[in-house]
C-alpha cells in the first residue's frame, strides 16, 4: 500500500511520462488590512523593504513583468500556486488581472489563496473560480465571527472552493471549537484548529489536546514539535519553489541557491527528495512533501489536506458515538 502511495506521489509532481509539476509558494505581500496583534509583519503597503523595495509584489515591479516571468519559467511545467500574505485580496486591481491570466493557462492546475476573508465575492465578480481554492482564517481580534460566516457563505454561493478555515484560538474562544466546527460542518467547510503560541513558544495542555483529537497523527506530531524533521527525506527541495514580493525566489527549503525571478533562469532544484536543513516544519502544504507522507497525491494539496481532516473528524465522531453508546 505504502509503495504505491509513494509512486502516486511522484507520479503526479514528475511523472516518468509527461508534463512535471512546480508548486510555487508566493509570499507576495505584507500589506495587510487586519492588525492582528500576534503578527510579525509590516502590514503597511509601502512599508521599506532591503534594496529599495516595499512590502507588496505588484509595487515592487508591474503586473505585467511578474506575467512574463511566470510564463517564461513554467512554459513546460504544470503549476500549483499557494499565494499568501499579508492579505493577497487587499489588491483587487492587480489580483484580479493575476489571477484571471494564469487561471486562462491549461498549464496552471491549482491556484491556492490565503485570505482573512475580509472582501466580498462582488468585488471579484469577474473572477474565474474554477481553479481557485481558499484557505480562510479567521482572526477573532479582528472581526466580528457572526460576519465571517456570513463572509463564508457569500464565498460558498459565488462558487468559491474553501479548503478549510483556520480558526485562530486563544483561551477565550478554545471552548467554541468543537461547536463552530458543528456548524462549519454544516456548510460543507471543515475547520482547522490554529492555537496561538505561548509567551514561552509552546502551546496549553488544552490546545495539545484539542489538535491531539482533531489533526492526524503526522499534522500533529510536526504542528506540536514533538516530531524533528532534521535530516528526514523530503521532496519539497525538488517540486517547490518559495518566493517573495521582491521576486526573491528559492527552491523549497534551499535557501543558498536562492536567486531572482525575473534573472534568465531560475535556481536549479534539487534533484531528488533532499535531506531536511531544519528543525522545525509547521506548513501543512511543505510537510505534506516529506517522504513518508505522501498525502500530495493531486496538484492541490489543500484538498488533499482538507480530506485528511475529514476524514479524522469522521473518526471522531464515529468514537464520541461510541463513548456516549457505551
Ligand atoms: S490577517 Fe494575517 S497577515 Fe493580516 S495582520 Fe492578521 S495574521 Fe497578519
Ligand atoms: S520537512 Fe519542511 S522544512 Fe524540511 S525540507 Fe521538507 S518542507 Fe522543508
Amino acid at each position: 500500500m505504502k509503495d504505491f502511495q509513494i509512486t502516486q506521489t511522484m507520479d503526479v509532481w514528475r511523472p516518468k511520462s509527461g508534463t512535471p509539476a512546480v508548486l510555487v509558494r508566493w509570499l507576495m505581500t505584507e500589506w495587510c488590512n487586519y492588525r492582528c496583534p500576534y503578527c510579525p509583519q509590516t502590514h503597511d503597503r509601502r512599508a521599506p523593504k532591503d534594496g529599495g523595495m516595499t512590502a507588496h509584489a505588484f509595487d515592487n515591479f508591474p503586473l505585467e513583468r511578474w506575467l512574463d516571468a511566470f510564463d517564461r519559467h513554467f512554459n513546460n511545467s504544470r503549476l500549483s500556486l499557494v499565494l499568501t500574505g499579508g492579505e493577497p485580496m487587499v489588491d483587487r486591481k492587480n489580483m484580479l488581472a493575476f489571477l484571471n491570466h494564469m487561471s486562462s493557462k491549461a498549464r496552471v492546475e491549482c491556484i491556492r489563496i490565503d485570505t482573512n476573508a475580509w472582501w466580498k465575492p462582488e468585488q471579484f465578480a469577474d473572477l474565474d473560480t474554477s481553479k481557485i481554492i481558499l484557505m480562510c482564517t479567521f482572526h477573532p481580534s479582528q472581526i466580528d465571527e457572526e460576519l465571517f460566516i456570513q463572509r463564508i457563505e457569500s464565498f460558498l454561493r459565488a462558487g468559491f472552493k474553501i479548503g478549510m478555515i483556520n480558526y485562530v484560538m486563544n483561551v477565550s474562544n478554545i471552548q467554541t471549537f468543537k461547536e463552530r466546527s458543528k456548524r462549519f460542518a454544516d456548510l460543507g467547510v471543515i475547520l482547522h484548529p490554529n492555537p496561538l503560541w505561548g509567551q514561552g513558544g509552546s502551546y496549553a495542555p488544552a490546545d495539545l489536546a484539542l489538535m491531539r483529537a482533531v489533526l492526524p497523527e503526522h499534522d500533529y506530531n510536526l504542528r506540536s514539535g514533538r516530531e524533528n524533521p532534521k535530516g528526514k527525506l523530503c521532496n519539497f527541495p525538488a517540486i517547490a519553489y518559495e518566493m517573495n514580493y521582491t521576486g526573491w525566489i528559492a527552491p523549497g527549503c534551499l535557501y543558498d541557491r536562492s536567486g531572482s525571478f525575473f534573472a534568465e533562469s531560475l535556481p536549479a532544484a534539487s534533484a531528488d527528495a533532499a535531506p531536511c536543513p531544519f528543525e522545525s516544519c509547521v506548513c501543512l502544504d511543505k510537510y505534506s512533501f516529506m517522504v513518508g507522507t505522501d498525502r500530495n497525491v493531486s496538484t492541490n494539496p489543500l484538498h488533499e489536506y482538507s480530506k485528511a481532516l475529514w476524514k479524522q473528524r469522521e473518526e471522531l465522531s464515529r468514537a464520541d458515538l461510541q463513548t456516549s453508546r457505551a
